[in-house]
């Protein structure tokens, strides 16, 4: 069996798309798991559909880091509003922050995020850039003493050249010199961007029926803060006490300038987050607490090991509300990317919306009769950039005996369909077992009937869609009620007796 995983060496950096992206998107589309929202009018940038498939493996990922995170005693659920009170949003500080810095090409007209900009570039036109700006500031004391300074907190970076690139955009004079070395991802032209903007993510309309500006709401951008304004609601009516969490699933609305690679970043989004409470003075151990948990959930679910790592902020690139920062990246065709974010966010939330609501979100501990605004660590992973990410992994090209055969190779918890079934020949009762079996495991599990061609074309459809196991009712079935149960990564067979089949699966998926 030879694995094509990935084509090594074939993986190029053009505009983030590759060929294993595009084999996905494909995929997605063939099979029912993504379409582009609102198809048949040319589609609606940023967002998607999830087809009949797609929605059973988003609905697992989500279902299993709900079992996680809330079959806990110290975490409870919550399902907040998407439109929430606008002052949420500027307490939250989203209203004047809550911006991407934006820059236009004045040749194609292209708009780009700037901070993202890097996803675009390519090693060696990067470093021929940094390379330009570095004899440019030659006699310039200020400028040449900055770059030294980042170029000595990223030397240790997994890709300092990346962070060096970034953090030099981020730096006033610096980005200035470096745009004018850089030339349009689009148009190819040089030297022509524009300075960077501000541009608020936040989608905003009007609540009930009169539009003018005492009617603004916003679609929420991320779930937290539906999560931070029921502090005191959910831990007075589950009586929990500090140390303990607030887990909440939901959708996500951000006005993204550029939305690009699939499900990476799309303007409607759902996320997983979770928010823990902690005395201060015991945040670091939960931030070190959580940041390990989390990478592991992502790996228990089959995601290659080596495909994941941390992505630790510098301090300067923190965001306001935060005092130390990780992302959890993943290494996506186009590159390592974030698929959550964990934060130490401080009493920075409690303290704001104290402050703007004039309530007090104190946190009164009864033992040691003291009154305090507990620290908040944050775990915020996205639902679709991690579907995403596990469509990718699962996804294997193999040879076998002399044949390709895509493979969705997806832990059994997560892949839509859990078993086919399948009759070896329309006749000789076989249908009608078949069916009796597919009624039984039904009431248990996702299971998928098949009667249609030779059972290797069939075996090769639940390969692509990810189905763990086949069982195929055979001329043996007739005599000893045995069926044939395939696994879909091996390949081996093993034979099971009928009345066993239910037992058997409660046992391999659990
Ligand atoms: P990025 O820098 O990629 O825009 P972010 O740092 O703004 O992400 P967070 O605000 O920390 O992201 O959001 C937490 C998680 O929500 C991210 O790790 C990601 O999985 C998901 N997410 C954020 N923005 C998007 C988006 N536009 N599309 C899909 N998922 C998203």
């Amino acid at each position: 069996m030879n694995n094509l995983k990935v084509p090594e060496g074939k993986i190029e950096k053009n505009n983030g798309r590759n060929e294993l992206v595009e084999k996905i998107v494909s995929l997605s589309k063939r099979r029912g798991f993504v379409f582009q929202s609102s198809e048949i009018y040319g589609g609606l940038n940023g967002c998607w559909d999830y087809g009949p498939m797609g929605v059973e493996l988003l609905k697992n990922i989500k279902e299993e880091w709900w079992k996680f995170m809330t079959f806990r005693d110290d975490i409870e659920g919550l399902d907040a509003s998407i439109l929430m009170h606008p002052k949420v949003w500027e307490a939250s500080g989203h209203v004047e922050n809550f911006t991407d810095p934006m820059i236009d090409c004045r040749s194609c007209k292209s708009r780009y995020r700037l901070d993202t900009l890097s996803e675009l570039i390519n090693e060696k036109k990067m470093k021929k850039a940094v390379d330009a700006v570095k004899e440019k500031i030659l006699g310039n004391a200020k400028l040449s003493h900055r770059y030294e300074e980042i170029a000595a907190e990223t030397v240790n970076d997994p890709d300092p050249l990346k962070e060096t690139f970034d953090i030099m955009l981020d730096d006033k004079e610096l980005s200035e010199l470096l745009l004018s070395e850089l030339n349009c991802p689009q148009c190819g032209n040089k030297n022509t961007f524009t300075s960077a903007r501000q541009f608020n993510l936040m989608f905003k309309t009007f609540i009930g029926s009169v539009e003018d500006s005492s009617a603004v709401v916003y679609l929420r951008p991320e779930t937290a803060q539906g999560i931070f304004v029921n502090f005191l609601n959910v831990q007075s009516s589950s009586r929990q006490k500090v140390p303990f969490g607030i887990a909440q699933i939901g959708k996500a609305f951000r006005n993204e300038i550029n939305t690009k690679n699939f499900l990476f970043r799309t303007r409607e989004f759902e996320q997983m987050e979770m928010q823990f409470f902690v005395k201060p003075g015991d945040d670091k151990k939960w931030y070190d607490f959580w940041k390990e948990q989390r990478l592991d959930w992502y790996a228990s679910l089959g995601m290659e090991r080596k495909k994941l790592r941390y992505h630790d902020h510098p301090k300067e690139k923190l965001a306001h509300y935060a005092k130390e920062a990780t992302d959890i990246e993943y290494e996506f065709p186009f590159g390592w990317g974030e698929i959550e974010g964990i934060h130490n966010r401080t009493d920075f939330d409690l303290r704001r919306h104290e402050e703007f609501s004039g309530k007090s979100m104190k946190y009164f501990d009864e033992e040691a009769k003291d009154k305090y605004l507990p620290y908040i660590i944050e775990t915020s992973a996205g639902a679709s950039r991690s579907f995403m990410a596990y469509l990718i992994d699962a996804y294997y090209e193999e040879e076998v005996k002399g044949e390709m055969r895509s493979v969705l190779r997806f832990h059994p918890k997560l892949a839509p369909n859990k078993v086919a079934i399948f009759p070896l020949v329309n006749k000789d009762g076989m249908p009608d077992i078949s069916r009796n079996i597919e009624k039984e495991l039904r009431r248990n599990f996702k299971v998928f009937y098949d009667d249609k061609g030779a059972v290797g074309r069939r075996y090769r459809r639940q390969d692509e869609a990810g189905t763990p196991f086949c069982v195929t009712v055979d001329t043996q079935t007739l005599t000893d009620n045995t069926v044939t149960v395939r696994e879909r990564d091996t390949m081996l067979q093993e034979r099971i007796s009928i009345d066993k089949l239910s037992m058997y699966f409660f046992d391999k998926l659990r």
